[in-house]
């Protein structure tokens, strides 16, 4: 897997939006994961954890993790629960 593959900005012919090489490492300054890379089908979405999982699984950490986690986030203006 490369992050490329988790990012909205790779086209369908595989190449970047930005013109960017894809990455050797799961490391991208303009990385932008969608939740449809994650997940194909939305019905299959059952959370941030499982969001987590997936990208802990493929290597994806720091401010790239960070990206994932906040696209998974309930949106701003619903009611957030602390646990
Ligand atoms: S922005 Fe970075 S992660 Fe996204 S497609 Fe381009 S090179 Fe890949």
């Amino acid at each position: 897997m490369t992050l490329c593959e988790f990012c909205v900005l790779q086209q369908a012919d595989n190449h970047c939006s930005l013109g960017h090489k894809t990455p050797a490492k799961m490391r991208c300054v303009d990385f932008a994961p969608g939740i449809n890379r994650f997940c194909a089908t939305p019905a299959d979405y059952a959370g941030q954890e499982q969001l987590k999982q997936m990208a802990l699984f493929f290597g994806i950490a720091g401010r790239e993790l960070k990206r994932v986690m906040a696209m998974g986030e309930p949106s701003k203006g619903s009611e957030m629960v602390k646990p």
